[in-house]
């Protein structure tokens, strides 16, 4: 098979015809063996009763409907996971992206050799509001992950070869992340291709202002897990044992000059006297936290359960592979 299509897909019933028969269209055009996996994300309108219409009279929708709402990165690892085309496409569900990119995005891959190629929205239909955060996000997006061509990395529209969606796990709200996860997997042949962006012709978007909060905790669990692994004790147990040990030999130095001054027949009091006997305390104290800290950390990390388990409630014509 040449292309599977993931959408990923929360109350979008109105653009889910337009969408499947524009997409057929593109494939019929190319000759492209394919197939269209929608992933409903726990709608609440009937995007799956649409879902399933559309199957009766194309072959190739096929989908996956989880029980309730989960968010877009399980959506997509979902797809991922059961994607059997040479090239895997991802595009959301709301018209915004257009599958005439398909064909160019698949000649990138297949052709000239790309891992992955990110769309890029140069030009946006989306509100200041939106447009601003989202400049300054890709800043830090691209300084962190040291991808320094990529412009977009949110951008739904996004081409992949098939190893790499089975090489990463898109978890929590990694999907704004894929080319840094991809990169970190070892898939380094990263292209990025302008496209072509409309205005959402039905519904409203799923995403409010929280997400530019959750997308900066994101990068920097991101960033410390690649730096780190998944050892928060190598941080945290390395920078408390050192003030534990720095806290330790200060105390007992203030100590033995307090013990000789005693010695020449001063009268003091160690704990009323010397302030830096206070502060190696403090820090003997700190190192013990965060020391603590990390163990901590690494008891999170090594009894977390797997973290793409969701409740599925239907499947149609697909399988994890
Ligand atoms: N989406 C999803 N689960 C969610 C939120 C969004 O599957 O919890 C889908 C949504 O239906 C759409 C895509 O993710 O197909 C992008 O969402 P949206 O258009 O709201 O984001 P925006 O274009 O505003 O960034
Ligand atoms: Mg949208």
């Amino acid at each position: 098979m040449d292309i599977s299509v993931i959408i990923p897909l929360y109350n979008e019933a109105e653009s889910l015809p337009e969408l499947e028969q524009w997409i057929a269209r593109v494939m019929a055009d190319n000759g492209f063996s394919y197939e269209i996996l929608f992933i409903n994300d726990g709608s609440t309108d009937d995007s799956w009763d649409v879902i399933r219409r559309l199957a009766e009279s194309n072959p190739a929708v096929k989908g996956v409907s989880f029980r309730r709402n989960y968010g877009k990165s399980p959506a997509l690892n979902t797809g991922f996971v059961r994607a059997q085309g040479d090239v895997v496409i991802t595009m959301d569900a709301d018209l915004q992206d257009s599958p005439d990119e398909i064909p160019a995005l698949y000649d990138m891959i297949k052709n000239e050799g790309y891992d992955l190629v990110s769309g890029w929205k140069q030009k946006r239909y989306d509100p200041l509001s939106k447009t601003i955060p989202t400049k300054l996000f890709n800043a830090t997006a691209r300084r962190v992950s040291g991808i320094k061509n990529l412009h977009d990395f949110n951008c739904g529209l996004k081409a992949y070869r098939n190893k790499v969606v089975k090489h990463i796990e898109v978890y929590g709200d990694m999907h704004r992340y894929i080319p840094y996860l991809a990169k970190n997997a070892g898939f380094t042949r990263i292209g990025e291709k302008v496209v072509h962006h409309q205005a959402r012709k039905y519904g409203k978007t799923k995403f409010g202002l929280d997400r530019f909060v959750n997308g900066y905790l994101d990068l920097a669990t991101l960033w410390f897990t690649n730096k780190f692994g998944v050892k928060p004790m190598h941080f945290f147990g390395l920078l408390g044992s050192l003030m534990f040990i720095l806290g330790f030999v200060a105390a007992a130095a203030v100590g033995i000059i307090k013990l000789y001054h005693m010695h020449t027949g001063q009268s003091y009091s160690l704990v009323t006297d010397s302030p830096y006997f206070y502060i190696s305390l403090v820090m003997m104290i700190l190192g013990t936290q965060l020391f603590l800290t990390g163990f901590l950390g690494e008891l999170i990390v090594r009894n977390s359960p797997r973290r793409n388990d969701y409740e599925i409630e239907e499947e149609l014509r697909t399988e994890k592979r």
